[in-house]
């Protein structure tokens, strides 16, 4: 999925024009900036591939989540339901505004079950928060339907899929809010950065603001500018922006290419009996990052991984024993470790997660190898990485 493989002459090029009026921050500098608003411009970009009416950058994919949970006025004790398997900025985000993540299992299409969001609806919950893990996305018309009868937002965590889609929209853009990373290791890179993309006036005009200082950028004197409500300092570069706008033009080629060399492994491993492929929802496409498929049970597929790696196999991922996506060595939070004292609400209402009971899904993250899809190998490389990888799994049936 990284970006990063193919960094060239447009993304040089893109840096060299920022470099060239020394203007680095998006905002102000009018007359020295030659007239490069590199952060507008990738927002702009973003607008028309993710048909969405507005984007706001912001520094990480991260401080996205923060900043769009902020703008649509979700606060402390506010519950956000996301699930077991994702990446830790899931309730970092949430914990950040002093708002309740509330862990939820996931199933074969390794993220959220919508059917265990439901039952975890409360009285305080304000946000469902799918994650579109490894390059597929969540049941959006299933968990809509849920979010429309309970008055609730949703808000996409599209980090790991961007430009993939579900019934013909780009995922990031079905729910109230999307949000997208562009750190090292996307699909697409800014070297750090994050965006968000709504349909929603009033969330785009807070997010503006909330991700500079509360600036209501009023005007053309910064110092001038009104404050209408507390905010921080989210901001992107204008380095950073420069690299996107060269990444983003070549988007749908990264995307051509992680399909072709996906459905090479893929077509590989189809004939194998002992070999089921993650669940896409119906309407749904990938953007093709990662290929991700069940072993008949966890021993086999600790084991399988195991193989893969010793046959030189490199960038697959057993998630149910990762230190960073999966809730079971989140001990950090079960435990509440922080450096200071977390708010009241946080201590209260914090469910004790060292005595959940997540074994549905243990039962389909024990099953589950995930094979990142680069960009940079030759048809040679694919060819026998597919050989390889099926003369491995096929001893585990
Ligand atoms: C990478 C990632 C993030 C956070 O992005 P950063 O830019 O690294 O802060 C959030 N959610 C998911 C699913 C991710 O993979």
């Amino acid at each position: 999925m990284p970006g990063f493989e193919l960094f060239g002459e447009s993304e040089k090029s893109q840096v060299q024009d920022v470099l060239d009026s020394g203007v680095l921050m998006r905002y102000g500098f009018d007359g020295m900036r030659n007239n490069h608003w590199k952060a507008l411009e990738l927002e702009e970009a973003l607008t028309k591939r993710m048909d969405s009416k507005y984007a706001q950058l912001v520094s990480s994919g991260t401080a996205a989540l923060t900043v769009a949970l902020a703008s649509a006025g979700v606060g402390a004790g506010d519950e956000v339901i996301m699930p077991t398997f994702t990446f830790v900025a899931s309730f970092e985000s949430i914990l950040a505004i002093g708002a309740i993540p509330i862990l939820v299992d996931v199933d074969e299409t390794l993220t959220l079950s919508p059917k265990a969001v439901e039952s975890a609806i409360t009285d305080k919950t304000k946000v469902v928060m799918p994650v579109h893990m490894c390059g597929s996305m969540a049941n959006l018309g299933a968990l809509k339907v849920i979010c429309d009868t309970h008055n609730l937002l949703l808000l996409e965590d599209a980090c790991q899929a961007i430009g993939g889609s579900y019934n013909g929209k780009p995922l990031g853009s079905y729910g109230d809010l999307g949000c997208f990373s562009f750190d090292y290791v996307k699909t697409i890179t800014c070297g750090e950065g994050g965006a968000i993309i709504t349909n929603n006036e009033t969330y785009k005009t807070n997010a503006d603001h909330y991700s500079d200082h509360g600036h209501d950028h009023v005007g053309n004197n910064r110092g001038a500018e009104t404050h209408p409500f507390l905010g921080y300092n989210f901001r992107i570069s204008e380095l950073h922006a420069a690299v996107g706008c060269a990444q983003i033009e070549r988007l749908d080629d990264f995307l051509s290419i992680q399909k072709k060399n996906y459905t090479v492994l893929r077509d590989s491993l189809s004939p194998l009996k002992n070999i089921t492929f993650r669940k896409v929802p119906t309407g749904g496409v990938e953007n093709y990052s990662f290929l991700s498929f069940f072993l008949p049970n966890q021993e086999k597929a600790k084991a399988a991984h195991v193989a893969l790696g010793e046959a030189g196999v490199d960038a697959c991922f057993y998630w149910f024993d990762n230190n960073w996506h999966y809730y079971k060595e989140w001990e950090h939070l079960t435990s509440k470790r922080s450096l200071g004292k977390l708010p009241q609400e946080v201590v209260n209402q914090l469910p004790d997660y060292s005595e959940s009971d997540f074994s549905k899904s243990d039962a389909w993250i024990g099953r589950t190898i995930s094979c990142l899809v680069k960009l940079s190998w030759t048809e040679e490389e694919v060819v026998e990485r597919a050989s390889r990888m099926k003369g491995v799994l096929s001893k585990f049936s």
